[in-house]
């Protein structure tokens, strides 16, 4: 028979890592797919000023290499590949990368969600030559210039105010008149002088050719189009569950995200497979919460493997 892993672990970012620490401690000798970037989203984001236990803020990367240094200690093993498919109809589960069948009695998600696209042709075309989703890895990039930002969320407030370390002007493009983010991140965007809104908007062309010129915004309510001139744009409109390798395995729902048959566990709908963090979670979507639920699936799963040997 096949080598067989007691569980397997999908994802790392605060979830996965959390999963590992917690399953390693509990001798379930977890092994953790960290995909070719590990982390998640966390990787992407400068200052975290909300994780208890930072009373003055840890950048995200440094947040993550601790996560991965604590689940490493305590024996979870960390292997650098991509999961790109499941069958979950059979026993042991069978989890795939590539061409590569691992077996597992027992299996924990936690693979996120990545960021959303406004979907439009442009945006495509000038993805990296101007277009950007991430003000921590290309903001640098636009010293002096004008940049727009598109969302309201706290994504969008907390992109717009770090791009202002590089940006001559930021402007925050929002299809509503009332912005979603939390309070204190709409006050520190409303106050700062570089920052400023186009509300009842959206980009409908990103110009240019081989570099982002400008963009064409369409008002939602009157539909005048105007032209606004800058170098960089900047997508902030949130994000997508990572379950496209589980269709047809387990229950999602209407928006991709894993649903969870058994509150407050962290059950899916298949027996033997918890899911934890983002994934399953279009409400919360906090690095603690994320945290908090990969510790719930590594509890779950040791009680599952428990009565699969009682
Ligand atoms: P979000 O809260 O879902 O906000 C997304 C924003 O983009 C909304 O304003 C939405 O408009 C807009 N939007 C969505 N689809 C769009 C489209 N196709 N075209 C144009 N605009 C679109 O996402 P988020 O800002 O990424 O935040 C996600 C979670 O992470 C939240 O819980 C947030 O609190 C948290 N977060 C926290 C921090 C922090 O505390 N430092 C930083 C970042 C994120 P509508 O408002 O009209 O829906």
């Amino acid at each position: 028979m096949a080598n067989v892993e007691n569980l397997v672990i999908i994802g790392s970012g605060p979830a996965g890592y959390t999963a590992g620490i917690y399953a390693a401690r509990a001798n379930l000798s977890p092994v953790l797919f960290e995909g070719y970037q590990s982390g998640g989203l966390l990787m992407l984001t400068s200052e975290v000023e909300n994780f208890p236990g930072f009373p003055k803020g840890i950048v995200g990367p440094e947040l993550m290499g601790l996560f991965r240094s604590q689940a490493e200690r305590f024996g979870t093993r960390l292997i650098a590949k991509n999961v790109t498919g499941v069958d979950f109809r059979t026993r042991p589960l069978k989890i795939l990368i590539d061409k590569e069948v691992v077996l597992a009695n027992c299996a924990i998600i936690s693979t996120g969600a990545s960021t959303k696209w406004l979907g439009i042709e442009s945006e495509k075309r000038l993805l990296g030559k101007g277009v950007s989703s991430c003000a921590t890895c290309d903001g640098a990039f636009f010293k002096g210039e004008k940049v727009v930002v598109v969302g309201g969320g706290d994504s969008a407030m907390e992109e717009a105010n770090f791009l202002t370390k590089f940006a001559s002007q930021v402007t925050i493009i929002h299809r509503r008149a009332a912005l979603r983010a939390s309070k204190i991140m709409q006050e520190r965007a409303l106050k700062n002088p570089k920052i400023s809104f186009v509300w009842d908007s959206e980009v409908e062309e990103v110009l240019g050719d081989d570099g982002v010129k400008g963009v064409k915004l369409r008002h939602l309510k009157t539909g005048a189009t105007q032209q606004l001139d800058c170098g960089g744009v900047f997508i902030a409109i949130g994000h997508e569950p990572n379950t496209a390798f589980l269709r047809g395995q387990l229950d999602l729902d209407a928006k991709g995200y894993i649903v969870m048959v058994k509150q407050p566990t962290t059950t899916t709908s298949v027996p033997g497979v918890f899911a934890a963090g983002d994934v399953q979670d279009p409400l919360y979507r906090q690095a603690i919460t994320a945290a908090g639920s990969g510790c719930q699936a590594a509890i779950d799963a040791e009680r599952y493997l428990e009565s699969l040997h009682g």
